[in-house]
């Protein structure tokens, strides 16, 4: 089965001694692209500077909630220039999280707006990271205000996106209808490790949902290991796991191998349709 991890922090320091390794296991895997986004300026930096000498990588830049407080003005400029470069297909990643609440609300509010601003922009799509507290849907709410705010379920998204979408809800998680929500909005949904852990089977039962034109999968390395992995660090190649439960998920057994070579297809179709993957990088 065609693998891609749309979603990996190979720019996390907990890689920085042994990153080459990690990147060729996920070629052995089988990883076609892997997407570094950013969470604050160094992090967005990083991104950039892996995907350079690997034009088969791919880098975000952006402020996560978590970094909103911290950011200068001047780091958010440099952002804003590094959006425009070939190496990076998606804004982010940025969002809400009112779980661990690292940055007052009303900052992180103001942070998710430019980083929206600047997803229409540059036509690059948002990468959005949305937690509550358990059993909460807080944040989830905001968000989907926010983006039909900014104009993502409209006009200016489609102007910016034609028949892309104008961003993607990264590790989702959230109630049933908040799917269905931004799946009508036109947004890709990416699923997580996250899926498996208890209280989070609402998240688990979306992935159903999803049309394959906008279905990803992603790690999040080096977070949120799938079980049937080591423990610990989670990598890019632990992708094949969430891709495998995904596909029993929608229906397709794990012998039949046409089905899943064609689950395969579609999501490397639905990452290049997401990331305009399909045009080479100059
Ligand atoms: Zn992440």
């Amino acid at each position: 089965m065609r693998l891609v991890d749309s979603h990996g922090h190979l720019n996390s320091d907990r890689f920085d001694d042994d990153v080459d390794q990690v990147i060729g296991g996920a070629q052995l895997a089988g990883l076609e692209r892997i997407l570094v986004p950013g969470w604050n300026h160094h992090s967005s930096s990083r991104a950039l500077e892996l995907a350079e000498a690997r034009p088969w990588l791919d880098a975000a830049v952006g402020v996560h909630p978590h970094d909103a407080a911290k950011v200068t003005h001047e780091e958010w400029a440099d952002i804003c220039r590094w959006a425009g470069d070939a190496r990076v297909v998606a804004i982010g990643e940025t969002g809400l999280d009112s779980d661990r609440m690292f940055s007052p609300w009303p900052v992180q509010l103001e942070n998710l707006r430019r980083n929206l601003d600047l997803a229409l922009a540059t036509g690059k799509p948002a990468i959005l990271h949305c937690r509550s507290k358990m059993g909460e849907r807080d944040a989830q709410d905001a968000l989907v205000a926010e983006l039909r705010a900014a104009g993502f379920a409209g006009e200016r998204a489609q102007a910016a996106f034609g028949e892309r979408p104008p961003a993607i809800i990264h590790s989702f998680s959230g109630p049933v209808d908040y799917a269905a929500e931004v799946i009508a909005m036109g947004l890709a949904v990416s699923f997580s490790g996250l899926v498996y852990r208890q209280g989070e089977e609402s998240s688990a039962s979306a992935a159903v949902l999803v049309p394959s034109a906008r279905l990803l999968v992603e790690t999040d390395a080096p977070f949120l290991a799938p079980p049937g992995s080591p423990k610990g660090r989670n990598m890019p190649a632990n992708v094949a796991i969430t891709a495998a439960w995904v596909a029993g998920r929608r229906g397709i057994a794990q012998s039949d191998e046409a089905g899943l070579a064609a689950f395969g297809d579609s999501l490397v179709a639905a990452y290049d349709l997401a990331f305009a993957r399909a045009r080479p990088r100059g």
